[in-house]
């Protein structure tokens, strides 16, 4: 989850663009005989709750924390919200559906906890609190928390730490007001009470632990919190382990693990200072996340000697996501990122990294699905390849009828995810954008950015993600792709999901020849303007 609305970049480690992929005959045929034909004889593509015969199991070399990160209830929304503000909040039966199918997915690929945020509420919880649980909304959370666990997932709610969720509280009771509209002053006693609420309330629910978040929406700096906390770590320190230990008291099961966002300076990273008071931190906590929706805070060759003085297990967010927006419709984009993730699993795998916070979206996008997917995949396979992993899920999903086919639509995903990504606009060490000095990344890459702009822009096809001469790239090599994958098209069994796969990828050459079209027409006008008096 972010707020963060702009756009930056990460220097992901390209990997070789030579894919000298071989796949196995014998265990091509094993799986197709294990998994598809099984799916095949149900008459359905991909089936719920019982398969565990096919569902990917972690290896010897696997991440311990293998997170599926929502973030938000309605972002893997299978309809979309075109009306809605950011986030969305409503919780109906689409949303609950949409977040079993992703559970589906989740758990047939190795998935072992989802993070969620906005069970009951989103920007403000109601002061009485119990009134954010209505019949039906309750109804629906105990659905798809009852449904998670039937799977093997472990259910973790999004916990803003005196801040996200508390603008009405801030409002209503001045003696948790500070500076900050959006977040309690830490100084005031009754702001601990009032977090205590919200955790007591959470724990009435069949969940297993929480996500702590305290600084994606800044800090109170009221003269008494900066003469208490003049520095950030300490202050988002002392709230946040004061939280963690309340619940550990009174949960000593419970699963939790705290995000970094905004914690610090995009561009300097973590201080000695933030280091220090993550390592006192890191004793009350399961597992930290320096996610990096700017590029994370610790990176080669100070992440591996981090990592080993920390008490609990660390990880990212894979390096690069793409962050959905619910205002498009379904099949709208199509962008895997197989490579720019899997790079990063795996160094980081390396540096001693154990947690996996991987971003979700619509499971009934073709793109989306073959990254959730393939993240689950590699997290417990991280010896194996980008392309062994990838093939893997691919077969699975799409059930080729040959192994040929298989390797050709290996081919076609990773040459849309380089069609983009090899578009865009870096700078010499690929860790800003040249249109963006301000911050690294991304990191968090928004589709649309969800509270500036014009609602549903394609922000990801715009500077300073990809200039016109990037969108000219990216339009040439995405038509290569969308004509080998209907060259393609009767070579799989899993035919409706190869038409969507079909469907997006054609919907999103056009949002970029619209894209690179608006501007030719606006320089031929301007032209024009500059030749008549
Ligand atoms: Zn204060």
């Amino acid at each position: 989850m972010s707020r963060r609305c702009l756009a930056g970049g990460r220097g992901v480690k390209q990997l070789s663009g030579n894919l000298d992929m071989k796949i196995n005959r014998r265990s091509f045929l094993q799986m197709n005989a294990a998994v598809g034909a099984g799916l095949l004889a149900q008459g359905v593509e991909f089936s719920a709750a019982a398969r565990p015969a096919g569902a990917t199991k972690p290896n010897d070399h696997a991440y311990v924390d293998r997170i599926a990160f929502g973030p938000w209830m309605n972002d893997t929304r299978m309809d979309p919200l075109p009306f809605s503000g950011w986030p969305a909040e409503g919780f109906d039966d689409v949303t609950v559906n949409s977040l079993i199918r992703t559970f589906d997915l989740n758990q047939a690929y190795g998935y072992n906890i989802y993070d969620i945020f906005g069970l009951f509420a989103t920007w403000g919880w109601p002061d009485d609190i119990e009134s954010a649980a209505t019949p039906e909304r309750a109804a629906r959370v105990r659905k798809v928390i009852k449904a998670a666990h039937e799977r093997k997932i472990k259910v973790i709610p999004g916990m803003g730490v005196y801040s996200w969720g508390f603008d009405e509280i801030i409002k209503k009771h001045p003696e948790v007001a500070g500076t900050n509209e959006h977040a309690m002053c830490a100084s005031k006693e009754a702001s601990w009470k009032w977090q205590q609420k919200l955790v007591d309330f959470m724990m009435k629910w069949d969940i297993d632990g929480f996500h702590l978040e305290a600084a994606d929406l800044g800090r109170c700096t009221c003269a008494e919190c900066l003469k208490r906390w003049p520095r950030n770590p300490a202050y988002y320190n002392y709230v946040t382990s004061r939280t963690a230990q309340y619940i550990r008291g009174k949960m000593p099961g419970a699963y939790l693990m705290l995000t970094t966002i905004s914690w610090a300076d995009w561009n300097t990273g973590f201080t000695d200072q933030d280091k220090d008071a993550l390592v006192e931190i890191s004793k009350n906590v399961d597992c930290i996340f320096d996610q990096g929706h700017h590029s994370c805070y610790v990176r080669p060759p100070e992440r591996k000697p981090f990592i080993e003085r920390l008490h609990c297990r660390f990880g990212t967010s894979g390096g690069l996501w793409a962050y959905p927006t619910h205002l498009w419709d379904r099949l709208q984009w199509f962008l895997p990122y197989p490579k720019q993730t899997g790079a990063h699993l795996k160094e980081l795998y390396a540096d001693g990294g154990r947690g996996m916070l991987y971003y979700q979206g619509p499971p009934n996008n073709p793109g989306v699905e073959i990254n959730i997917a393939f993240g689950g995949q590699l997290m417990c396979n991280v010896d194996k390849s980008v392309e062994e992993n990838l093939s893997h899920v691919l077969e699975r999903l799409y059930q080729p009828k040959s192994p040929a086919a298989l390797a050709k639509l290996v081919q076609v995903v990773l040459g849309a995810e380089d069609a983009y990504f090899n578009s865009m606009e870096w700078d010499e060490k690929h860790r800003y954008l040249k249109g963006n000095k301000a911050y690294p990344g991304p990191g968090e890459l928004h589709l649309s950015r969800p509270i500036t702009g014009i609602y549903g822009t394609p922000d990801y096809l715009l500077e300073p993600q990809l200039t016109q001469d990037g969108r000219k790239a990216y339009n040439a090599k995405l038509e290569a792709c969308l004509k080998d994958v209907h060259a393609l098209g009767d070579q799989f069994k899993a035919q409706a999901r190869m038409k969507r796969l079909q469907t997006a990828m054609l919907n999103t050459l056009m949002m970029v020849r619209t894209a690179i079209s608006t501007q030719q027409w606006e320089e031929q006008l301007e032209k024009e303007r500059k030749k008549s008096p």
